[in-house]
């Protein structure tokens, strides 16, 4: 299951995000995924409720924003953005080439709270933390 994984691999990257600053509790996620990618986010939002329990994130709000893929205009030059599939300038009515992005798959940020109490304990919590914690760049 294509969202599932997905919402798994979110989960998965704002928990060592959390985990890495001593988070209690994330509160919410806010990604970016390209239309491209042929998610649905609804169902992203589905699967996310599921992987995100019994993990730091549980209860998270799940922010998605859908990037568009850009294209190219041969005859003016212009930029613009494709949606639906359709690529046809809005100036000059020629089809445009493909550019770049609508193929995002990323966390971009996270809200969490933090613990006021938390003291930097390297031997205790700290330790814990460390361990669960591991270095990805989105998903
Ligand atoms: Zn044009």
């Amino acid at each position: 299951m294509h969202e599932f994984s997905i919402a798994r691999s979110i989960v998965d990257v704002a928990t060592a995000e959390a985990e890495r600053v001593g988070a209690r509790r994330v509160k919410r996620l806010n990604c970016r995924i390209g239309e491209m990618c042929q998610v649905d986010g609804r169902l992203i939002s589905e699967a996310f409720d599921i992987a995100c329990r019994g993990t730091i994130c549980e209860d998270a709000e799940l922010q998605i924003e859908t990037t568009h893929m850009h294209a190219v205009c041969p005859q003016c030059w212009r930029r613009f953005a494709v949606h639906n599939w359709n690529w046809t300038c809005p100036h000059c009515g020629v089809d445009g080439e493909k550019l770049d992005g609508g193929d995002e798959l990323e966390l971009v940020s996270i809200e969490a709270e933090v613990d006021d109490d938390y003291s930097g304990d390297p031997e205790g919590l700290g330790a814990e933390r460390t361990r669960g914690a591991r270095e990805s760049p989105a998903f």
